[in-house]
């Protein structure tokens, strides 16, 4: 599932992403332009083409996390 968020303050919306990205995004965003503001708004859904991109995604997150940690040693 893709996530937008809309604003609830103004016309701001995320791209669609996510839900852990299109939320950060989101605070980010109440953050940088509505201080003090308690995030509101709505958000959006809608399906993917097929869970595969995002796992296939997620597999490759790892690998580079693999990746990384390795280079620490
Ligand atoms: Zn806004």
């Amino acid at each position: 599932m893709a996530h937008r968020y809309w604003c609830g303050e103004c016309g701001h919306r995320t791209p669609w992403l996510g839900a852990a990205d299109a939320e950060r995004r989101h605070l980010a965003h109440y953050a940088a332009r509505h201080p003090g503001t308690a995030p509101g708004g709505h958000v959006q859904t809608r399906r993917t083409l097929g869970g595969c991109a995002c796992l296939g995604l997620t597999v490759l997150l790892l690998l580079l996390l693999a990746v990384a940690a390795a280079r620490l040693r």
